[in-house]
């Protein structure tokens, strides 16, 4: 099956667009490598078997943890995003509205390059 692509110019096509290009470019780079993980992490104990493991984005300060038990099996996880870095109203991004925030990254990759 062939991946859904956006039509160029149609109102999803242009809300994401213009949504992408006015997030702060260390948001776009994140949403589109993924997140610069520290190397250090904190932990906090959660209860005798368990642990709360923190981490930051050295690029967008999103934080993550993961919960692990003392065996190292992982319970719980979750990504607290810096604010704006969600895009409102949108709903949920879908692949082919990663792809336009990709091409709006590329547009400001090439425009810094000179
Ligand atoms: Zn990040």
């Amino acid at each position: 099956m062939a991946a859904k692509i956006r039509r160029r110019g149609s109102d999803r096509y242009n809300a994401i667009y213009q949504a992408a290009a006015k997030l702060p470019v260390e948001y776009l780079r994140c949403r589109i490598r993924g997140h610069k993980w520290s190397d250090e992490e904190t932990v906090d104990p959660l209860t005798l078997n368990e642990s709360r493991v923190w981490v930051d984005c050295e690029r967008c300060e999103a934080q993550r943890y993961q919960d692990w038990t003392l065996r190292g099996q992982q319970k719980g996880s979750a990504i607290i995003y810096p604010k704006g870095y969600l895009i409102a109203d949108l709903g949920v991004l879908e692949t082919a509205d990663r792809d336009i925030m990709r091409a709006v990254y590329l547009d400001i990759a090439k425009a810094h390059q000179k």
